[in-house]
């Protein structure tokens, strides 16, 4: 059988061997109770990572980013956010489900928001027919794999704090952004009150995410974890494997960025492609097929997918590719080579 080289996304990735070990022998107890050693471990070392009072363990990123919503907002607020944000795109309108609250999209000219995209959304003063903005929300990296810069999270959360409105932050994969800026995670989460990151992609944990801000924050988000059914028991068990996340698979981030730049340079040596490096900075590409041949990019799918090559299929004339742990450079060598041979046959 031949191998597969799954592009599809880094959630694909599988646990490490380290992480079996200790997932096996991980010290556990009654979480709801905090007296999970593993889950209090993990916690307190997200939180001085990020630069946090505190964090909370959570079952998944859409479960992190929408309990931030809940617990900085109340019914009816509006929050400003990027039309191409995680959640807009991707978490089945769970806002106006649990937090029930109105979401004022931005269509921002880059894939993030500038602080003049996002002022004429802000509700200044008192209006009885308006919502209160209740929240910004920001996504860093933005969901093509570009990293919003940290001067503009900076007078985003600058003005934000002057009016009284809070910044969470949808850091899914926060570590490759920090690995792109060569800053600490900490560097970025400091510009937003509250910050959500995943375990479960690029740090091969198996499962979980983190919601990290103030200890007052963190208390009351607690509670809505267990009014949203994310209260979990002997959960140290996963715990384990989110702090070899965060101490070990942290730190490996630049040698996917480097896989997704060579193969971006890979793919620059068709005609038929659209390659864009300025905003090629994480691990995920968007491969996009000039205008005129956009009409291959379905057959171009179908016949690496044949080869063992698996993506999504093409949205908008654009395919996605994301490296990972679980990809490695022997395998980026078969992809060109199977490549080449694909390229012959449609063009
Ligand atoms: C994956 C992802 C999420 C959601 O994480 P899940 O664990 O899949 O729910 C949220 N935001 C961004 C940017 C993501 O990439």
């Amino acid at each position: 059988m031949q191998k597969l080289i799954d592009f599809r996304s880094d959630t694909v990735t599988k646990p490490t061997a380290a992480m079996r070990t200790a997932m096996a022998n991980a010290e556990v107890g009654d979480d709801v109770m905090q007296e999970d050693p593993t889950v209090n471990r993990l916690e307190k070392l997200a939180a001085q990572m990020l630069g946090k009072e505190a964090a909370l363990f959570v079952p998944s990123g859409t479960f992190g980013n929408q309990l931030a919503i809940l617990t900085h907002t109340k019914r009816g607020d509006e929050i400003v956010i990027p039309e191409n944000a995680h959640a807009i795109q991707y978490e089945v309108g769970a806002a106006a489900v649990i937090a029930g609250v109105q979401t004022r999209t931005v269509r921002p000219q880059n894939a993030w928001m500038t602080l003049e995209e996002i002022l004429p959304a802000i509700r200044f003063g008192y209006d009885i027919h308006q919502p209160e903005t209740g929240m910004i929300y920001l996504q860093n990296p933005a969901g093509n794999g570009d990293v919003m810069p940290l001067a503009e999270m900076q007078r985003i959360y600058e003005f934000a704090k002057n009016q009284g409105i809070r910044v969470h932050t949808d850091g899914a994969r926060i570590f490759n952004a920090a690995t792109a800026l060569n800053v600490k995670a900490a560097e970025i989460s400091r510009y937003s009150d509250s910050v959500m990151f995943c375990l479960s992609k690029g740090l091969c944990a198996p499962v979980g995410s983190m919601l990290c801000g103030t200890s007052e924050f963190i208390y009351r988000a607690r509670k809505n974890r267990k009014l949203m059914g994310g209260g979990m028991r002997q959960v140290g068990i996963l715990a384990a494997a989110g702090i070899i996340a965060l101490e070990e698979m942290s730190l490996r981030l630049q040698d996917d960025h480097d896989k997704t730049r060579r193969l971006a340079e890979i793919f620059a040596q068709y005609s038929i492609f659209d390659i864009n490096l300025n905003t090629l900075k994480t691990n995920i590409l968007y491969l996009k097929f000039k205008p005129e041949y956009i009409h291959l990019a379905n057959k171009f799918h179908s016949e690496i997918s044949t080869v063992g090559i698996l993506t999504y299929p093409p949205r908008s004339g654009e395919i996605r590719f994301v490296t990972h742990n679980d990809i490695s450079w022997q395998d980026i060598s078969a992809f060109e080579e199977k490549l080449h041979g694909i390229m012959q046959k449609i063009s």
